[in-house]
């Protein structure tokens, strides 16, 4: 028995024994022992008929049209997110004590900006006018980091607040861009998933040097000041 399925059947308390046949399969995955949430909201919007028939449902492909919608949208979300950051930036790296972290973030405010315009090419392959749509996650993101710069001003622990902040900015980027240049991948268009992989390895080469930093500059300077 392969581990995941192993893995499955600990979880269901099925035995470890019961073979793979399509019908086990489908029991250890939840779908088909009477009390599991799944099938009960299974239930709720399919109605209890036909649950094996609309099982299909939980492993649908989406269609080509969904899955380039899905790209759309996610690309108008990085593109906010993006312009967001580009305003956020300039505030950061003039709350920043040290002259590393105000260069750190000035030479990211560039590359972001050339970021943006590797977007605007993206939606031009894809046919559709460059917009964003309000993301509320880097919204929420940079919020956080606007109450350190507030709550911590002129303390010594202010620039690794700023670190912490601007590398919670940076995952997300790392999470948008890496789905987006699979879905690209997918999607049968290498020129956008090439310009989204340049994207992404500057926010992963951002979010590098800023680790160490934390590690090395800052963490030495708030002690210093301390002492
Ligand atoms: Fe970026
Ligand atoms: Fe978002
Ligand atoms: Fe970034």
């Amino acid at each position: 028995m392969r581990a995941s399925l192993r893995i499955a059947a600990r979880i269901l308390h099925q035995p470890r024994t019961a073979k793979a046949t399509p019908r086990n399969l489908r029991r250890q995955r939840g779908f088909i022992s009477g009390t599991t949430p799944q099938l009960r909201a299974h239930r709720r919007t399919h109605g209890q008929e036909g649950e094996e028939k609309e099982i299909g449902c939980a492993a649908q492909q989406p269609t080509t049209e969904e899955a380039s919608d899905l790209f759309h949208e996610t690309l108008k979300d990085i593109y906010f997110a993006e312009n967001k950051i580009i305003k956020t930036l300039p505030k950061m790296a003039k709350a920043a004590q040290s002259k590393e972290l105000t260069a750190a973030f000035n030479k990211h405010l560039k590359e972001t900006q050339g970021q943006v315009k590797r977007l605007d090419q993206v939606f031009k392959i894809i046919g559709k006018p460059a917009r964003g749509k309000p993301c509320e996650a880097i919204n929420g993101i940079t919020e956080e980091g606007a109450e350190i710069m507030k709550d911590f001003r002129g303390m010594p622990a202010l620039d690794a607040g700023l670190l912490a902040a601007a590398q919670a900015v940076e995952h997300y980027e790392i999470s948008r861009y890496g789905t987006l240049r699979t879905w690209a991948e997918q999607l049968g268009m290498s020129d956008a998933a090439s310009l989204l992989q340049q994207t992404l390895d500057e926010e992963e080469a951002t979010d590098h040097a800023l680790s160490e930093l934390a590690t090395s500059v800052i963490n030495l300077e708030a002690e210093e000041e301390h002492a």
